[in-house]
């Protein structure tokens, strides 16, 4: 009768998958009696469940719904999301997106279905819609993985070697590097970054001039009230020696304990190219790419590693 086998009610099917026996839980599987041809709303579930527990709002159903939909017993058909519209009236198949729940256009042949006229249907069109994971998800993960490793490996060549002022500073997430130049920030690595040994030369030789020194200063004091309030403060950073300016002054939009997802960034470079930029991103925390996410997903590539974006994540939202 129900999708996950031989259960002879519902109260054995809910232990079965560790859930508690309620009375809801059980009008609402109880909607379902009638066997696994039929496809039900959430209101005709409602008005059915309404025959056993009379006072049952439509809010429990539909949190039951999602909960029961979530470990498996039941199986939801048809997006979540909103209708969405186009200007494409031509008939075509789509692709959806599980991650950035975006629809792409595309074409798949149809399959047969001459069975169905034998059957006593009137086929008038097939509609397809293939799911998963889109192109564009798929580099940005790939630029992302490959960036971060790479950051940890190997030293990136865009720190200027000569003029930069550096300093390290303890935080909760480990030793973290400050260097700047007489423009501004232009790192701030966590230690397992591939620039530190070039940072580290220069906290030795104690280089960089004073507007270095100055910068540097207001680098890590902007650091620090992350850490204390949980909100960096205010500094220059050295746009003109990094990579990709845009991309990475998107970032600087999201605000503390927010997100957004790679791809609603406003910057012309690619997917493949966010991930790459983002995943070697020079400037931590300042530019808060933990914040950027893939589509519904955290993704695990992170220049400092998951586990620090996991805790840095925590940190923002308490
Ligand atoms: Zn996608
Ligand atoms: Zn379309």
């Amino acid at each position: 009768m129900y999708g996950m086998g031989e259960h002879r009610d519902t109260g054995e099917l809910l232990r079965a998958h560790g859930l508690r026996v309620t009375p809801q839980r059980r009008a609402i599987l109880s909607a379902f009696a009638d066997g696994p041809a039929e496809h039900l709303s959430a209101d005709e579930i409602h008005a059915r469940a309404t025959t056993v527990i009379p006072e049952i709002g439509r809010g429990t159903v539909y949190s039951t719904l999602a909960e029961l939909t979530e470990l498996g017993l039941l199986s939801a058909v048809g997006a979540p999301e909103p209708v969405r519209y186009e200007s494409n009236t031509d008939f075509h198949q789509h692709f959806r997106c599980r991650l950035c729940v975006r629809l792409f256009d595309v074409t798949i042949a149809a399959p047969p279905t001459d069975h169905l006229r034998a059957e006593g249907f009137a086929v008038e069109r097939v509609t397809i819609t293939a799911e998963g994971i889109c192109a564009e998800c798929v580099a940005y993960e790939a630029g992302l993985v490959s960036s971060a490793d790479q950051a940890r490996r190997r030293p990136s060549g865009t720190l200027p070697a000569t003029g930069v002022a550096a300093s390290t500073m303890a935080t909760p997430v480990g030793t973290i590097t400050v260097g700047a130049t007489a423009d501004g920030v232009i790192r701030v690595v966590f230690d397992d970054h591939a620039d530190v040994p070039a940072l580290n030369d220069a906290i030795r030789a104690r280089r960089g001039g004073r507007a270095a020194r100055a910068h540097l200063a207001r680098g890590k004091e902007a650091v620090g009230a992350y850490f204390a309030d949980g909100q960096a403060g205010a500094c220059t950073i050295d746009w003109d020696r990094l990579d990709d300016e845009q991309t990475l002054r998107a970032v600087t939009t999201i605000g503390p304990a927010r997100s957004a997802s790679y791809d609603t960034l406003r910057t012309p470079a690619d997917a493949g190219a966010r991930g790459h930029v983002l995943g070697s991103n020079p400037i931590v925390i300042l530019i808060p790419c933990h914040r950027v996410t893939r589509g519904r997903e955290i993704p695990r590539a992170y220049v400092g590693g998951e586990e620090r974006r996991l805790a840095l994540l925590r940190l923002e939202r308490g």
